[in-house]
């Protein structure tokens, strides 16, 4: 316990608690629906502030998932020369397994920007 050892970035990419950086976020990583534990394991901080708390981690996702899928449709279009609707879907579906993990790096990003905008005192 004590003074965080972790930076940020290093506690984002661990999905440690942002507060005391020692606890974890999640369960496990999950597939589709993350598993977030309610409370921080070691501080007890409260990860889900209010009802539809998330809701703002969904629209980080979104972004995310938009940039994602940009950013792979460029790739394949570069090797591929593929038509532009073909290119799009094939990001889709290149995107696809990459959705779970996006998801919890929404949420851990949303927690992350919160507490840093208004840090959560009990
Ligand atoms: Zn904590």
């Amino acid at each position: 316990m004590g003074k965080a050892q972790v930076s940020a970035a290093g506690g984002m990419v661990r999905q440690l608690c942002p507060r005391c950086r020692e606890g974890k976020i999640f369960r496990r990583s999950g597939f589709l629906l993350p598993a977030m534990y309610e409370c921080c394991p070691a501080c007890g901080l409260k990860f889900e502030r209010e009802e539809g708390y998330f809701l703002g981690a969904m629209y980080i996702g979104y972004g995310l998932a938009l940039a994602a899928i940009s950013l792979l449709a460029v790739l394949l279009w570069a090797a591929m020369r593929w038509p532009f609707q073909k290119t799009v879907i094939g990001g889709v579906l290149l995107f696809l397994p990459m959705a779970p993990f996006l998801t919890v790096m929404a949420r851990v990003l949303w927690i992350y920007l919160d507490q840093a905008v208004d840090p959560d005192q009990t």
